[in-house]
């Protein structure tokens, strides 16, 4: 359905796409994820001409969109894009955000829209909101209009663009199981997200971006799994574990915690996970604590999806001894603790730098 051979795009003499060749299929669900700055948005915006490529060809159901003879308007209704920001008109009501373009680009009769933009408003679960104006619904709400008012362009696929980035956390979900829903009903989606949790179970291929290109695609599984590249690998698991630092005995362990806190809510952790990892992290760190400052400890923290395991990690740089073998008796009391709340627990010394490590106990 979308055909992208060698696309690329310059602004001035920054080129931020460099060369894009991919396929996507009637009913595929295409998740991008990356680093910011490498070009997704401009991928996006190129694909419906929001942006006009510097070379290359985009070819949808076999035309050639780059031709002079493209009508752009129609363009964008047949790949209509969801944006970060809603840009709902804020002076029109809901129902009158979802019949304005239909009406006047489409010719759409004003009773023959009204009945459709209420259906989708039923579909996003907006039924009751449709004499509202948008400033009297929360974020979530308001994105979800925004794809209602996208999907009342009747387009053939829709584009977002980092769809819940700019909802407070609580708003994220039900923005997400909109877009679930959607694919589900078999639309054709492109969406640039940062949900990697989301992008693994609604996507059919994951697109990695960076350096310009699609650096690396493949299956959900492939990518988040077992990336093959360097780059991606960096990123999947920079983005599924959190390092933390400690220099000296000062170290700040609020900060720490609260890092750790976010990080468990982003994997969806629960309670007892996430108590039982911050006491650890604590009770470890006492153990530590008369060997900082003359040894470097990267604490990290990482959950494997695949197997559910809840790691929590302590690498020195130079050698200190496994401090759970400590015969200080001030010490036999915590170890007591720290031994009853992991599952695992393994001490590895390797070119003098030590290593231990701990699987957190989940309940
Ligand atoms: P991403 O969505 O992956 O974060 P973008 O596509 O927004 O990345 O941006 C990629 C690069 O292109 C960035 O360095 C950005 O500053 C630059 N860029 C994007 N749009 C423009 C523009 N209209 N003019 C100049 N530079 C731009
Ligand atoms: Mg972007």
């Amino acid at each position: 359905m979308i055909k992208v051979e060698h696309l690329s795009k310059k602004f001035g003499d920054v080129t931020v796409l460099k060369d894009i060749t991919t396929e996507i299929r009637k009913g595929e669900v295409v998740a991008i994820i990356g680093p910011s700055g490498t070009g997704k948005s401009t991928f996006l915006r190129c694909l419906n001409l929001l942006e006009t490529p510097s070379g290359g060809a985009i070819h949808i159901n076999g035309e050639d969109v780059l031709g002079a003879r493209t009508d752009v308007p129609k363009l964008r209704q047949k790949m209509n894009m969801v944006f970060q920001s809603f840009n709902l008109f804020s002076h029109l009501s809901v129902l009158e955000n979802l019949t304005l373009a239909p009406i006047k680009l489409r010719g759409v009769e004003k009773p023959a829209a009204e009945k459709r933009a209420r259906e989708l408003l039923q579909m996003v679960g907006l039924g009751e909101k449709a004499d509202h104006f948008p400033s009297e619904l929360s974020g979530g709400q308001q994105q979800r209009v925004a794809i209602a008012r996208c999907l009342a362009m009747e387009p053939e696929a829709v584009l977002f663009d980092e769809p819940t980035s700019a909802l407070d956390p609580t708003m994220v979900s039900e923005v997400l199981a909109v877009i679930r829903r959607l694919a589900k009903d078999g639309m054709t989606m492109v969406i640039v997200t940062h949900e990697m949790d989301f992008a693994r179970d609604v996507a059919n291929r994951i697109f990695y971006m960076d350096e310009g290109l699609i650096y690396e695609e493949g299956s959900p599984a492939q990518i988040f799994e077992n990336p093959q590249k360097e780059k991606t690998r960096i990123f999947i698991n920079r983005v599924r574990s959190c390092r933390h630092e400690v220099l000296s005995r000062d170290y700040d362990l609020y900060a720490m915690n609260g890092q750790i806190e976010t990080f468990c809510e982003k994997q969806m952790l629960g309670k007892t996970a996430r108590h039982n990892l911050l006491l650890l992290l604590e009770e470890i760190l006492q153990l530590y604590k008369p060997a900082l400052g003359q040894i470097r400890l990267s604490v990290s923290v990482e959950y494997s999806e695949k197997t559910e395991q809840l790691e929590l990690s302590f690498t020195s740089n130079s050698a200190t001894g496994n401090v759970l073998e400590s015969d200080n008796p001030d010490d036999e009391l915590p170890i007591l603790i720290i031994r009853n709340y992991a599952e695992q627990i393994h001490f590895e010394s390797v070119d003098g730098a030590d290593r231990l490590q701990l699987v957190v106990k989940k309940a």
